[in-house]
């Protein structure tokens, strides 16, 4: 049986946005790095945005995470340790509420750090632990196929989203640099496997830039691109973070509906905890302390 040592990480800051809904924490692990876990409210339920790495080796280019590196995989402890503290907020707040969801979409790339948080994630989804249903969990890569292709093959429980932004290889690489090693064709070939192995849909998050990937020939490329595969398109406005420059898109509207029409459910992602930088992409340890220095 494998453990996992849990040492509760120091709140080092707690941010609550405007609208008092989205909390984001500022955790500090034992060698001193920060990292940061979301607190969501939607109605009755809450989620968890928690972090599987502190930096990010994937470099998106819209990504606050991605602008500050690579620092080092998260150790199963630290991610679990993570819920608890939002189980335990959430509990001081409301001794009635349960955190129903769970989301791998704070610092890092889960799927390059897949053995932590494959262990993490038993624990968490144990009934006889933290218990959030496998159903209730969701794990965000960015297109890590041999990653995509453990998870069909040994059939995890959990779901998958795949962050895609491009429907051609040149708008994608120019976002996201990790399609240069998982190209596009692979890592859609890869999906449709990983569709008809395991029957679960399969959630495809595109951040909507403007002029980049929102226009309605890239709405139907990428509908084109899909085709055959159990879908569901997200579609997020760009949240500002200090290196990049691109702006978030006027309207998709269009963009919505063109995948609609083409048999897609397609939904926007409800914004939230943008004034606390706590959105898709925003995360960054605000005090990085240096590995080994
Ligand atoms: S979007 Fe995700 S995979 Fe890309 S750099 Fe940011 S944290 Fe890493």
């Amino acid at each position: 049986m494998e453990k996992s040592f849990l040492s509760q990480p120091a709140l080092d800051r707690e941010i609550l946005s405007s609208d008092g809904l989205t909390r984001k924490f500022l955790l500090r692990l034992n060698d001193g790095q920060v990292i940061e876990t979301v607190l969501m409210g939607y109605d009755a339920r809450h989620t968890v945005c928690v972090s599987t790495q502190a930096g990010c080796a994937m470099g998106c280019v819209f990504c606050a995470t991605g602008q500050m590196g690579f620092v080092r995989h998260l150790r199963p402890g630290e991610i679990i340790a993570q819920v608890l503290h939002a189980k335990r907020v959430l509990h001081e707040m409301n001794p009635k509420a349960r955190l129903r969801n769970l989301v791998m979409m704070g610092m890092g790339e889960p799927l390059h750090n897949i053995d932590a948080v494959h262990h993490a994630l038993a624990t968490i989804s144990d009934v006889r632990g933290i218990s959030i249903g496998p159903s209730k969990i969701a794990i965000s890569t960015v297109g890590v196929v041999p990653g995509i292709l453990r998870m069909a093959s040994e059939n995890w429980p959990y779901r998958l989203a795949v962050s895609l932004h491009g429907s051609t290889e040149d708008e994608r690489a120019s976002l996201v640099p990790a399609s240069k090693r998982w190209n596009l064709e692979s890592l859609i070939d890869t999906c449709r496997h990983y569709g008809s192995t395991t029957g679960k849909r399969i959630f495809f998050e595109w951040t909507l830039i403007a002029g980049k990937n929102d226009s309605p020939e890239t709405a139907t490329r990428l509908a084109d691109l899909l085709k055959g595969i159990d879908a569901h398109i997200n579609l997020i406005p760009l949240n500002p973070t200090g290196g990049f420059s691109g702006t978030a898109s006027p309207s998709g509207v269009q963009f919505q509906k063109i995948l609609r029409n083409a048999g897609f459910p397609c939904t926007f992602r409800q914004r939230r905890g943008i004034d606390v930088a706590a959105g898709c992409g925003m995360l960054k340890a605000e005090k990085r302390a240096r590995m080994g220095a």
